[in-house]
């Protein structure tokens, strides 16, 4: 197998701000692996809250180069698990061989990747829509635009928590999603929060406190009008069974998890000890998206946007219909390059 790194700029819509911090654009690996004429391709959208960076991203692919340059791109088990073991962390760079293993695959085999998987494009979920930290006015405006969405994440985890959610209701009574991506430091403080959601008609709380705080977790759980759903505090399947005991679901994203197949394992392993299961993604190109869509069937909640809020979209893949997710046709993971 022969791979090829590339480094791609997205360019953002609307700056996209967070309770960690702002962007205008990202900049990623993205990677081909090729072998006996067929091309898988990978992207690496890296989270620097995860210690990596386009660098530290590339040099682990570059590793990655040596071992996967003699071996059989069908044995796509055994690789991954190899890959896994080049080192801890860097998920985004493991996660951009094994979509790119996974798209070969069913290049090779001729079908889209969720058949392999077993799985059918019409038990698609609807994905959410995320509406980043703006001015109340962006933000009011940003609800409009998304008018084509029947739900919506709104970023919280700052001192404006009220004055937004006041915003968005002025505007909007659609279902509601909230992501204080671990804002809420203390735990009274984050169950008044979450008390106070309820009564503004929200369905569930992503990652209401920084991660590693399981006992708070678990005692906000027991006092929660919501349910919690962790994902800063989940990366892989090693972390599932002691949030099982804080947590009502799991955000899994490929890009943490690193790749389809230790998604699909958590998939298992989730459902297994009766978690609820959000498939989640960084800003991502219609690649990654397109590659996590193909896992879409077998969860609960879908925010699977990270491509609509990209203004250079490189490729072209799965799409969004009346907020349900279209799986592309094609083979593999069903993405094109847009010319
Ligand atoms: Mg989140």
């Amino acid at each position: 197998m022969k791979l090829k790194i590339t480094t791609r700029t997205l360019e953002l819509k609307h700056t996209w701000t967070i309770s960690r911090g702002s962007s205008d654009s990202k900049t990623y690996n993205f990677i081909e692996l090729e072998d006996e004429g067929v091309v898988g391709l990978g992207e690496a959208a890296h989270n620097i809250r995860y210690d990596e960076s386009l660098e530290s991203i590339h040099d682990f692919l570059q590793e990655a180069a040596a071992l996967l340059k003699d071996a059989n791109p069908a044995a796509f088990f055994e690789l991954g698990l190899a890959v896994n073991q080049l080192g801890m962390g860097q998920q985004a760079a493991k996660a951009a061989i094994d979509i790119a293993l996974m798209d070969w695959n069913a290049k090779k085999l001729g079908v889209p990747l969720h058949r392999i998987l077993g799985l059918q494009s019409n038990k698609t979920p609807l994905t959410s829509y995320s509406i980043g930290i703006d001015k109340l006015e962006i933000m009011q405006q940003k609800i409009i635009e998304a008018r084509d969405y029947p739900i919506l994440k709104i970023k919280l985890g700052g001192d404006d928590d009220e004055a937004i959610m006041h915003a968005v209701r002025e505007v909007t009574n659609k279902i509601i999603r909230v992501d204080a991506n671990e804002g809420w430091v203390d735990r009274n403080e984050a169950l008044e929060k979450i008390k106070w959601l309820a009564r503004m008609g929200v369905e569930f709380v992503e990652q209401p406190m920084p991660a590693n705080r399981l006992d708070d977790i678990a005692w906000l759980r027991q006092h929660s009008p919501l349910p919690l759903v962790a994902d800063e505090d989940v990366k892989t399947a090693r972390d599932i069974p002691a949030l099982a005991m804080a947590y009502d679901g799991i955000n899994i994203k490929i890009m943490k998890s690193g790749g389809l197949q230790e998604a699909w394992r958590m998939i298992l392993l989730a459902r297994s000890l009766g978690l609820k299961i959000m498939l989640g993604c960084m800003v991502e190109s219609s690649l990654g998206i397109s590659a996590a869509a193909q896992l879409s069937p077998l969860v609960d909640w879908a925010d699977l946007d990270g491509n609509l809020l990209i203004r250079n979209d490189p490729f072209q893949g799965a799409s969004v219909k009346a907020g349900k997710i279209i799986l592309p046709n094609a083979t593999g993971v069903g993405v094109q390059p847009m010319m």
